[in-house]
């Protein structure tokens, strides 16, 4: 019996397992329906051996030093400050916006006072700002508005910036100083060897399983566990009750060059050209030496796997109903980006999922973050490359691969590190290779016969 089955192993649900297991000393079941762990946070060595983001640039920031704190405890940092550039009537110019991008773009020589006032000779007055087109055309005005936002959002989004909140676009400020950074958090750094090591370090414990390959609407009719917390679309776990909750999807094109380099920073926008919204050179992003290079190039789709929840009040008001019915569905705690509906960061979701744990264990969240215990349990063994089939064997109709089974994502070939159990060389692990029931794999009686107990 787990005490919780926790579904999506990304910043959501790792954070919560590694709190619950190690902090509260609870046995968890942790499943997610890709074949790694990370959620979009994963990275990975591509066919060239260069540390890539499957699912587009990640760059950790964050103003919480109790999050920076936090995730130290499972990596080293490379310390790195985001810079991107917009490629804008024939030039590459610095974005977020500055002084250098006017006075390049008009070909000016402003002060930071001049621009000052230079923006507010152009900026729209408006009583409320409530879209995105309102929060810069308020700021900079309509033609800077034009050059570097109507046409990214458009692209990104399907929709014109009037029809998005302002928090949207208001991620994005505007500067009239030198500063070319794309973030100012007090903390920017990226994991040192990666976010999935980290991953595989933060879930390095022998409470934590691990299966892959193991959608929710699957697991849940074997696994035993007491409560549950859902990471995934919120809509998708009701059934789409109220209707499907809109998300923006993405399609990345990744791409290694025979060059050591490709462009001056990690990432390019592109607001007006092209079909993608931006490019991205990883290298940049991870300090990797390496002769060649690799970039991802990201194109916004209406379908395909969800990334982005789509702020904008009609959508909030729709979401309101799926959060009325999670609050009354006993012992189920939704948490994350996709689950919450929120176009949450990294670092917000780390939050998030400190703060639901410390409610779970009724503590403050710096007293639920700093709770460590011994471990209750010996460590459970999942054999690698098992083949896992249900309990009575005749399945239900969803197979799992090799491989799919293993602790710590480390089934995928990446390149990464394998976890404690991955290389049966510990003493733990014997080789065993071939069909297993899920229960055998999972240490669960085998007389469950698939029943919650
Ligand atoms: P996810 O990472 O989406 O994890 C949810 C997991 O649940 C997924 O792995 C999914 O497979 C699994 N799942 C869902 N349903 C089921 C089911 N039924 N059964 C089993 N498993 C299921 N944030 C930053 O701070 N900095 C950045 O630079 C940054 N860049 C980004 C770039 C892009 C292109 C995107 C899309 C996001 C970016 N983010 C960035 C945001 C960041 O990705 C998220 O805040 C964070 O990864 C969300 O974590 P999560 O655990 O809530 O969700
Ligand atoms: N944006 C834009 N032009 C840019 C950069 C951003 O119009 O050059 C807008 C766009 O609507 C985008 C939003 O600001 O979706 C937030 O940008 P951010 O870079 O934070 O997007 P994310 O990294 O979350 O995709």
């Amino acid at each position: 019996m787990f005490d919780y089955l926790i579904v999506g192993a990304g910043f959501a649900g790792s954070v919560i397992a590694e709190r619950l297991a190690r902090g509260a000393n609870k046995k968890v079941l942790l499943v997610d329906r890709r074949n790694h762990i990370g959620g979009n946070a994963y990275d990975c060595f591509d066919d060239h051996g260069i540390l890539i983001h499957k699912y587009g640039p990640h760059i950790f920031h964050t103003a919480s030093k109790e999050v920076f704190d936090y995730l130290s405890r499972f990596t080293d940092w490379r310390q790195y400050q985001h810079r991107v550039l917009a490629w804008v009537d024939g030039q590459l110019v610095p974005i977020p916006i500055n002084l250098d991008t006017i006075n390049q773009l008009y070909g000016l020589n402003l002060n930071s006072f001049e621009l000052d006032e230079w923006f507010a000779s152009r900026a729209e007055k408006k009583e409320i700002c409530k879209t995105s087109e309102d929060v810069v055309v308020s700021k900079i005005g309509r033609e800077l508005y034009e050059k570097f936002f109507r046409g990214y959002t458009r692209k990104q989004w399907g929709l014109d910036p009037s029809e998005l909140d302002a928090q949207v676009t208001a991620r994005v400020p505007t500067r009239t100083n030198r500063d070319d950074r794309y973030f100012t958090d007090a903390y920017q750094a990226m994991p040192k060897f990666g976010f999935t090591r980290m991953f595989e370090k933060m879930l390095d414990h022998p409470n934590i399983t691990v299966l892959l390959k193991a959608d929710y609407r699957d697991v849940k009719n074997w696994a035993p566990y007491r409560e549950l917390i859902f990471t995934g679309p919120v809509d998708e776990y009701f059934d789409n009750c109220y209707g499907k909750l809109p998300y923006r999807c993405l399609e990345f094109k990744h791409e290694t060059l025979n060059k050591e380099w490709a462009q001056p920073v990690a990432v390019i926008n592109y607001p007006n050209d092209y079909t993608y919204t931006r490019v991205t050179e990883f290298k940049h992003l991870t300090g990797q030496e390496h002769q060649k290079t690799s970039l991802v190039y990201e194109f916004s789709r209406a379908e395909g796997d969800p990334y982005y929840p789509i702020p904008r009040a009609e959508n909030a008001e729709l979401y309101k109903q799926y959060a009325a019915l999670a609050e009354q569905t006993p012992n189920v705690h939704f948490v994350g980006r996709l689950a919450t509906y929120k176009y949450y960061n990294m670092d917000q979701v780390v939050a998030q999922a400190l703060t639901t744990f410390a409610k779970l264990v009724g503590k403050t969240r710096q007293e639920a973050t700093e709770l460590k215990t011994d471990s209750r349990i010996t460590r459970i063994h999942v054999p690698m490359q098992a083949e896992l089939v249900p309990l009575n064997g005749n399945g239900n109709g969803h197979s799992h691969g090799p491989g799919n089974g293993s602790r710590n994502g480390n089934g995928n070939g990446n390149g990464h590190g394998r976890g404690k159990n991955g290389n049966g060389s510990n003493g733990h692990a014997p080789k065993r290779r071939g069909r297993v029931s899920v229960a055998e794999a999972l240490g669960i009686n085998g007389g469950s016969n698939g029943e919650r107990v």
